[in-house]
């Protein structure tokens, strides 16, 4: 496995890949490796000729007194792991080198940066956006896998690949999760041991109020009633930043379900603020 640090040297080397017929697929990820990041990268190599991992801690998608400098981080532990699940290039851009001085392009899918996320970091997708479309015009992949755990930013970055005609098929890798349910996540890190116990909570409220739609409610004022009392009684050290029932494409919120819905959280737990979302789909 190559290290590569400069982004001119590794759109040398994919634009020769992509001359050459070679398939990439890339996994862009901000680091901190966990089992969901890994599984992304499994998917990814199965179906490509070349996998690369980038890790890039973005900070164009951090707002301020956001948590961009406390970033958890762990570059050699996160070097083997891309390694044993066998990509080609590991991309760690030098500081500086992904934006300059005077940067000014910005790309942004408004119509679905808008709520949830988007209420509490107003400028989170804007740079999400930007980086990914850097990243997939430097490597020109076939494919680029993204967690279902970032399910608004997965919808963006579809939207995003098609109306720029990107070359690049957008996949889909399940949410992993803990063996309680929690999400998977760098920032779980953050947890003290009694947060990190009440966290398993976040989705036991959701499967809560899954076990309600199971038994016949679709009115989605009385599911969010079923999640929040869970969430009162066993997780009250948690702060809800959002809790919604959206379409699962257009992201837009539903009153009743009546075909499918994603139910989308984000709950702040101390210093973490974490996100869920499953499916309500009948
Ligand atoms: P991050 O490093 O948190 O920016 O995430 C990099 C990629 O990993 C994104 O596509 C995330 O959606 C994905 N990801 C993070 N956590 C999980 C998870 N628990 N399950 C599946 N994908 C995840």
């Amino acid at each position: 496995m190559q290290i590569v640090t400069s982004p001119v040297e590794l759109q040398k080397i994919c634009l020769k890949w992509r001359c050459e017929g070679i398939k990439v697929g890339i996994v862009p990820t901000m680091g901190y490796f966990h089992e969901g990041h890994k599984n992304l990268m499994r998917i990814a190599r199965e179906k490509a000729d070349k996998l690369i991992v980038s890790l890039f801690v973005n900070p164009t998608q951090f707002g301020e007194n956001e948590d961009l400098d406390a970033y958890p981080s762990n570059h050699e532990g996160d070097a083997a792991d891309a390694k044993a699940l066998g990509a080609d290039i590991l991309f760690i851009p030098e500081p500086g080198s992904m934006y300059a001085d005077d940067h000014a392009t910005w790309v942004e899918v408004p119509q679905l940066a808008q709520g949830l996320c988007s209420a509490t970091r107003p400028t989170h997708f804007r740079g999400v956006s930007t980086v990914v479309t850097k990243l997939l015009i430097l490597t020109l992949p076939e494919y680029a896998v993204f967690g279902e755990k970032d399910w608004q930013q997965l919808a963006i970055i579809r939207r995003l690949t098609r109306d720029l005609n990107l070359p690049t098929t957008i996949i889909n890798g399940p949410l992993i999760r803990e063996k309680d349910g929690l999400a998977m996540s760098s920032r779980n890190a953050y947890l003290t041991q009694e947060e990190r116990e009440q966290a398993s909570h976040i989705n036991a409220g959701i499967r809560a109020g899954a076990e309600a739609f199971e038994a016949g409610e679709r009115n989605v004022e009385k599911l969010k009633d079923v999640i929040r009392a869970h969430w009162k009684q066993h997780l009250p050290l948690g702060k809800e930043d959002y809790l919604e029932f959206i379409d699962p494409d257009s992201i837009e919120p539903v009153s009743t379900i009546t075909d499918k819905a994603r139910c989308a959280v984000a709950v702040y737990v101390g210093k973490a603020r974490l996100l869920d979302n499953w499916p309500f789909y009948l």
